[in-house]
Formats: structure tokens, sequence, C-alpha cells
């Protein structure tokens, strides 16, 4: 039986005071949120902190709306929320196709948008849909709130710019006119993404005035291609630009081997998964 070493447990009840604990516990003080990236990984003994922060009744972290022109995300919405929230798909049709297909209904209840975020595993789902958002995630701390542009946010895998004594309290999507979609290839139903991609787009009078290309576990910097989005950007949304735009992305990735599959299978996968989502947010229009 797998069992964490020991740890301290301490329930906040407001964001000051969660940071006020982590404060108090010190650098080997984590937040826990829905726990199922951190919980393994201390039963496998690959975390060990000696304190443990809830911020599970922090319930004003938990729920989606629009505020002016923004759609606010708490980073306490469980997927589950996110997946049935319908100011969510009716801006941004991308995060019910990536909610749709992250783990199983158990992991979608309890798993939440933020610790998704912060956990930065590379092959997390929705790290490249708010990167193709162009997302900006409010980060409070004892020096008070600051604002990072989504791409900005990770500084590798299972690295981003959230410091120990911080929070990650808010996801800001600018709500505009776009159209957009998510695709995933797993082997299995619920399974983690063997790769998959993001695209967004703001089409203006037949012409791309805006892309954006999140691309998943296919070792894309910052989870974006860049590249692609430079190259849609000005054009006309047309078939043959969107499968170039693949084939960009596919040239700049540098997706690893591993039991999901080889680097070239998943080289070819970026490229024909970037195609299809874009054919399948154009589609949406
Ligand atoms: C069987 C299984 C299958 C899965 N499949 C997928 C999948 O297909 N796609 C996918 O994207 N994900 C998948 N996941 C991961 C799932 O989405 C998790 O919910 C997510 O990784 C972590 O969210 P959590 O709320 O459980 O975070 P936790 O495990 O509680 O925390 C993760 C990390 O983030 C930190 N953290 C959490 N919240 C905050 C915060 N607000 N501020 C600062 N730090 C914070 C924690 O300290 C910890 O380091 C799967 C998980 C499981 C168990």
């Amino acid at each position: 039986m797998q069992v964490p070493a020991v740890f301290q447990y301490r329930r906040a009840t407001s964001v000051e005071d969660a940071l006020s604990l982590l404060a108090e516990y010190g650098p080997e003080s984590r937040i826990v949120a829905g726990g199922h990236s951190l919980l393994p990984m201390m039963k496998l003994r690959l975390a060990h902190p000696e304190a443990l922060v809830d911020i599970n009744d922090l319930t004003e972290l938990a729920g989606v709306r629009v505020e002016g022109d923004a759609l606010v995300i708490g980073a306490m919405t469980r997927h589950a929320a996110l997946l049935t929230a319908p100011e969510a798909g009716a801006h941004f049709p991308i995060l019910h196709d990536a909610e749709r297909v992250i783990a199983d209904p158990i992991v979608r209840n309890r798993g939440t948008v933020g610790g998704s975020l912060c956990q930065a595993d590379p092959s997390e789902d929705l790290s490249a849909v708010f990167a193709a958002l162009r997302a900006s995630l409010v980060i409070h701390g004892p020096e008070g709130a600051r604002t990072v542009p989504a791409r900005d946010f990770f500084l590798g895998p299972y690295e981003t710019v959230v410091g120990q004594r911080e929070l990650l309290v808010e996801i800001h999507v600018p709500v505009r006119p776009s159209t957009s979609a998510y695709v995933k290839v797993d082997r299995r139903a619920g399974d983690w993404a063997v790769g998959a991609a993001g695209a967004v787009l703001t089409i203006v009078d037949e012409t791309v005035a805006e892309a954006g290309i999140g691309l998943t576990a296919l070792g894309a910097p910052r989870f974006v291609a860049e590249e692609a989005e430079e190259f849609l950007a000005g054009g006309p949304p047309t078939d043959a630009r969107f499968v170039e735009a693949g084939r960009i992305a596919a040239d700049h990735c540098e997706p690893v081997a591993d039991q999901r599959g080889p680097a070239d299978y998943k080289r070819h996968l970026a490229g024909e998964l970037v195609t299809r989502a874009l054919r399948r947010a154009v589609g949406r229009v």
C-alpha cells in the first residue's frame, strides 16, 4: 500500500488565511485543491510537503462568470463545473471541448482548473487551452495581487511563476468575437493526451485577425505554436492555409518519445491535430 509521509494539515478559511498559513509553515508547505495530482505524487513519495494548506472551503474561488469584457474562472472551479458552465461554452467552445476529454467524471468532479494550471504537467489539457486563448492569471501573494499572461505562466515541466507563498486565484479570458476548438488523441477514453491541439481564431472580413494555437504533450515551448499563429494572421481562413499551419507547428515543436508513442509519430500528430482544430473551429462559424 502506498502511504504518504507524515504532514501537517490546515484548512484555510479565506485567501488571506491561506497566504498566512503558507507563510507560517514555510517553504515545505503546499496548497492542496482537488488533490488529484498532488496526493498521488505524495503517495509515490515524489512530493513530500511538510504541511498541506487545503483551499476547498474557499467557495469564493469557485465559479464562472462574465465580468466586464472578461470571462472569469475561479481557480477552485472544478472541471465538471467548467464543462457545464453555459458562459464558457457560449464564448469559448474550446473550453467545453477540452473539459469533455479530461479524465473521467470522478476526476472532473474533484480536480480544479487552478490545480491543473499550477501542476503544469506537459500533458495537462488546460495549459494549452488558456495559452491559445491568451488568458491572464491572477495571483495573490504577500505583496498583493499580480496578473500574468498564461503564456508567461509556465517556466517548464511542473514549474510555474507561482511562488511558494502565493495562490492562483482567477483566470481571465478576454471576451472577443472568436471561434475555437480543441481536439485530442488519447489511447483510451479519459486517458492523458498522446497529443492535442487547440485553436482560437478571430476572423474579420474573411481574414484571420488573430490566431491562437496551443499544443498539449507535443513539446511546444510554453504550450504555444507561435510560428503557426504568425503564419495564419493576416491571411484568409482557407483549408490550404490550415494544412500549412499544421506543417509549421509540427516543424517547430520538440515532442519526446515516451510510453504514449515515438517522437516522429507525435510530430506527425502535431501537424494533423492543428489542422483539425482549425477546421473544427472554422466549421463553427
Ligand atoms: C486518473 C487521472 C486522470 C487524469 N487525466 C487528465 C487528463 O486527461 N487531462 C488533464 O488535463 N488532467 C488530467 N488529470 C489531472 C486532473 O486534471 C487534476 O485535477 C489536475 O491535474 C490537478 O488539479 P487538482 O485540483 O487536483 O490539483 P492538486 O492536486 O490539489 O494540486 C496540484 C498542484 O497545484 C498546486 N495548486 C493547486 N491549486 C493551486 C492554487 N490555486 N494556487 C497555487 N497552487 C495551487 C498544488 O500545490 C499542487 O502543487 C488526471 C488526473 C487523474 C488522477
